[in-house]
């Protein structure tokens, strides 16, 4: 198992996953429940953490996981307003026009 993403932005890790999982690579996210523990332990604990089941995965990850537009922040057409590197609403699923 190899970690290819961190994040205290639980949504990031989240997306990131579902980028991951779309191009058939299994992964799991680590730490999330700690976050509600923020405050108790150290940061570096409670970052969210995104793995990959098999290692031979782990450089694919890597590339689909910076491949992923880096421009401005967009709305989406249903109105909710995301980061730059978000490629799909998370609220209704429509992707980014280009
Ligand atoms: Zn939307």
């Amino acid at each position: 198992m190899k970690r290819v993403f961190g994040s205290f932005n639980q949504t990031a890790v989240y997306h990131a996953r579902n980028l991951l999982e779309h191009a058939g690579i299994e992964v799991f996210v680590r730490n999330a429940m700690l976050s509600s523990a923020m405050g108790e332990l150290p940061p570096a604990e409670c970052q969210a953490e995104l793995w990959v089941l098999d290692d031979r995965d782990a450089e694919r990850a890597s590339e689909i996981l910076e491949a992923r537009p880096s421009g401005s922040a967009w709305s989406c057409a249903c109105g909710e307003a995301l980061g730059a590197q978000f490629t799909q609403c998370w609220r209704c699923g429509r992707y980014r026009s280009a």
